[in-house]
């Protein structure tokens, strides 16, 4: 039998607490939803544990990443109350192998943007508009169980393009907003050992997080984003002994 994927939900969990409406949406947090998403989707294959900004070390420990297999990220209004010490942390870790699966504001987090190496800007408007996302990878895992060609949400915030980040290596959904605007919506990065899926969905405002293709996506995310293929060995080191005899000369000589 295989073991469950151990999943840590973080949530900065501070406009729950701060606003009424969002408290009324989600009054345990973001983190308990998406938490019983995730239980709801994977059932036994999956072990959940959430963590929140307030706790020591933001719940973040060596200990609960080392016993973390994909770390699932929502932040929005405290990214910079984010330790350096625990994003350098939570890197390592991706680069180790861990799963990271950033959502919605998460684009302006200290651990995306240091992951991606660019700005991850984007444009933005809260007018409680209709979004399309369009499935464009229908193979891909993450998009498995989706029997439309796209999928919509009623009212949301609009994320549009340009958004500032690296060439996704896979895009599996390119929103469509009744403003206009069009937004790469679910996109996938690999870093080290580590797979990383950005997606986009997630304002506060909005029950977004009980929408079931939102988290049959989630759930699908967390499953492709396990660790898995070779040991990784990033470390730089020099080899001055060959693994194997070297024909011909050394190394040039210097003066
Ligand atoms: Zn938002």
């Amino acid at each position: 039998m295989t073991q469950p994927l151990r999943v840590t939900v973080w949530n900065e969990f501070v406009h729950e607490r701060a606003k009424p409406f969002v408290q009324k949406l989600y009054p345990d947090g973001i983190h308990a939803v998406l938490a019983d998403a995730l239980r709801e989707q994977l059932g036994a294959d999956v072990e959940v544990r959430t963590a929140t900004l307030d706790e020591p070390e933001h719940g973040l420990t060596e200990e609960v990443l080392g016993q973390t297999d994909v770390l699932t990220w929502w932040g929005h209004t405290a990214h910079d109350r984010v330790n350096d010490a625990i994003v350098d942390r939570v890197q390592r870790r991706v680069l180790e192998g861990m799963g990271l699966i950033a959502l919605h504001s998460a684009h302006a987090s200290k651990i995306f943007t240091k992951l991606m190496g660019t700005g991850c800007m984007l444009r933005w408007r809260e007018a409680g508009e209709r979004e399309r996302l369009w499935v464009v990878a229908p193979s891909h895992p993450i998009a498995s169980g989706l029997t439309h060609e796209y999928f919509e949400l009623a009212r949301t915030e609009m994320y549009g393009e340009f958004f500032d980040i690296p060439q996704p290596e896979e895009l599996i959904f390119i929103s469509w907003f009744e403003g206009g605007e069009v937004f790469r919506s679910g996109c996938t990065f690999r870093r080290g050992r580590g797979r990383i899926f950005y997606f986009r969905p997630g304002h506060e405002t909005y029950p977004i997080y009980y929408d079931s293709n939102v988290r049959r996506v989630i759930g699908n995310a967390v499953r492709w984003a396990a660790p898995t293929g070779a040991t990784y060995y990033g470390e730089g080191r020099n080899i001055p002994e060959p693994l194997s005899p070297i024909a011909g000369r050394g190394p040039a000589e210097h003066d």
